[in-house]
C-alpha cells in the first residue's frame, strides 16, 4: 500500500501544549518535548483505558510501534513531574481527524471534522477564531490524507 510508514493518526488536537511548574522561572527548567503521536498514545490508553491493540488501530500503527510509543510517553511524563520540567507538546508524524475550534471572542469551543470548514462561531458568530489543527501546520495535509484513505478502502470514487 502506498502510504508513507510512520504516519500516525491524532484523533484531534491537544487543548494545552504547554505545561509548566509554579513559581520557578522557565529559564531555569529543563524542556520535555512530548510528540503529538506520544500524546495520543498516553491518551488513549492511560485517559481513554483502551487495550494496546484498540489504540493501534485508532491510530492506524502496529501494536508494537503503539507499546513503543506508550512507554516513551510515560517515561517523559514521569519525568517532567519528578523533574518539574517544562513540557511542550509539539512535532511528530501524524494528522488529525477532527479538528478543534476555539472563538476568541466569547470562549466557545466546537469539534469538526477536519475537512469541514469554519466562517464563524455558532454561538456568538464571532469570525476571530483559533484553529487548533492550523496551529500545529496541519489541516489541508489532514484533508488529502484522509480522502485517499477512503479510497484506498474501495470507496465508490467513479471517475477518478
Ligand atoms: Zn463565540
Ligand atoms: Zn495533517
Amino acid at each position: 500500500m502506498p502510504r508513507p510508514k510512520n504516519e500516525r493518526i491524532v484523533h484531534k488536537p491537544p487543548l494545552f501544549t504547554e505545561f509548566k511548574p509554579l513559581g520557578v522561572s522557565g529559564r531555569l527548567l529543563g524542556q520535555t518535548l512530548l510528540s503529538l503521536d506520544e500524546y495520543e498514545a498516553f491518551r488513549l490508553a492511560d485517559y481513554n483505558g483502551l487495550s494496546h491493540a484498540e489504540a493501534a488501530g485508532e491510530m492506524e500503527i502496529s501494536r508494537s510501534t503503539f507499546t513503543r510509543l506508550i512507554e516513551q510517553a510515560r517515561k517523559k511524563i514521569a519525568d517532567l513531574i519528578i523533574n518539574g520540567n517544562l513540557l511542550l507538546i509539539e512535532g511528530g508524524n501524524v494528522h488529525f481527524r477532527k479538528n478543534i475550534i476555539r472563538c476568541l471572542s466569547c470562549g466557545y469551543m466546537f469539534d469538526m471534522n477536519i475537512d469541514a470548514s469554519f466562517a464563524e462561531c455558532p454561538q456568538c458568530h464571532s469570525v476571530n477564531l483559533l484553529n487548533l489543527a492550523g496551529g500545529f501546520g496541519h489541516g489541508k495535509c489532514c484533508t488529502e490524507r484522509s480522502y485517499v484513505q477512503s479510497k484506498m478502502k474501495g470507496g465508490n470514487y467513479a471517475g477518478r
